[in-house]
């Protein structure tokens, strides 16, 4: 081991890709006065600074050259009560599906769709996360935070957030810039369920149905559909569903017209990552310590010894294959360090 990491060995980072990491250093965040040490570090030391919550959307380096910032703040607030709904303030680092479990415990309805994704609060709004035909966006009131070069408190409202299909402007120019420390949301009173999404509806089946039992079935699903991080080390959704225009589309159903469309609001259309990476045969493809899943084309799986290199090459040549044989470009979901 060098010098340099054996000095930062102390600062692994946990990832749900198992992936060995070291950060130059830690920091937890429990006010503003942390902020204003972690700036006052960034500016001796010339590293930068770098939000994390519980590593499961980061495919990280072994090494890390910066300081990490973890929110510790879980607490839950009722914000305002009315007859219909409620506005709660979240803290950064309480666990996402806690919050799902115990809003929908509450009789506060709308997360249960989003049961079981993995991360903290804190993560939610960078990739707007998603699931079973709902998003984060589709919630929030308000983003509290940071901004970590002044070093003042903001709060952005939904809109300000620039939410679309897995992004944010946190994702974009905000990234890195702005430490989220809790979020603004808007539950119902009244269970007006989401059970549409076509996998969702054939477990639920037809006929009345509750929050909890969408939550449990949305749990059910995943279990069964995904591969476990702590037996299969990944990342979820490795590849996002690549969104044509009608000319894209057009062209690639002329060859494959089986492939699964999924038309949004704007007259373009995602279509499934994970039918064109298993049509190209890659499901259950393996390589070294990496494989692509045999449970999910989309996820792409570790042995929990596999170092940041060894997935992206794996990744490139998904991409490669899947661009060779449709023409369409995948693009990473999770965030690439280093
Ligand atoms: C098995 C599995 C299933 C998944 N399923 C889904 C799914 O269905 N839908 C979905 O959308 N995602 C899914 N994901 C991805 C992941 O769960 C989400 O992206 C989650 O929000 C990441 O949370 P985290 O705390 O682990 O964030 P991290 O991975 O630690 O960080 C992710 C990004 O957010 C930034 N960030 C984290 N915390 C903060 C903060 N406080 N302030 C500013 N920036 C911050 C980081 O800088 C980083 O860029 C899945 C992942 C796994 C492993």
């Amino acid at each position: 081991m060098s010098k340099a990491h054996s000095q930062i060995a102390g600062n692994a980072i946990a990832n749900t890709l198992a992936l060995p990491c070291a950060a130059r250093k830690r920091i937890n965040i429990t006010g503003h006065q942390d902020v204003l040490a972690a700036i006052a570090w960034s500016a001796e030391s010339g590293l930068p600074l770098m939000p994390l919550g519980a590593g499961s959307n980061v495919v990280l380096p072994p090494v890390l050259d910066a300081a990490v910032l973890n929110v510790l703040d879980s607490s839950t607030t009722l914000l305002a009560d009315a007859q219909d709904a409620v506005i709660l303030r979240v803290g950064a680092g309480k666990p996402w599906h806690e919050l799902v479990v115990e809003t929908v415990g509450s009789g506060y309805f709308g997360l249960e769709n989003l049961a079981l994704i993995p991360g903290l609060v804190g993560a939610a709004p960078v990739q707007n996360i998603g699931a079973y035909g709902k998003e984060f966006g589709d919630f929030v009131v308000a983003v509290h935070g940071f901004d970590l070069v002044t070093g003042l408190a903001q709060t952005l409202s939904a809109s300000d957030c620039e939410f679309a299909y897995r992004d944010s402007v946190f994702k974009q120019k905000l990234q890195d810039r702005f430490l989220i420390t809790a979020v603004d949301i808007e539950l119902s009173r009244k269970a007006e369920l989401n059970s549409d999404y076509p996998v969702l509806k054939s477990r639920i089946g037809s006929g009345p149905v509750s929050a909890q039992a969408v939550l449990d079935a949305v749990v059910a699903l995943r279990l069964e559909r995904l591969p476990d991080p702590a037996s299969a080390p990944n990342a979820g959704s490795f590849f996002k569903n690549p969104i044509l225009d009608a000319g894209q589309l057009l062209e690639l159903q002329s060859n494959e017209p089986e492939v699964p469309v999924y038309p949004l609001p704007n007259g373009l259309c995602k279509v499934s990552a994970a039918w064109l990476i298993e049509q190209a045969g890659l499901r259950g493809h393996s390589l070294g310590r990496v494989g692509v899943s045999k449970q999910h084309a989309l996820v792409l799986v570790t042995n929990g010894s596999a170092e940041q290199s060894d997935v992206l090459e794996l990744a490139r040549h998904v991409h490669s294959a899947v661009q060779k044989r449709f023409g369409v470009s995948l693009e990473a979901e999770p965030r690439i360090y280093g």
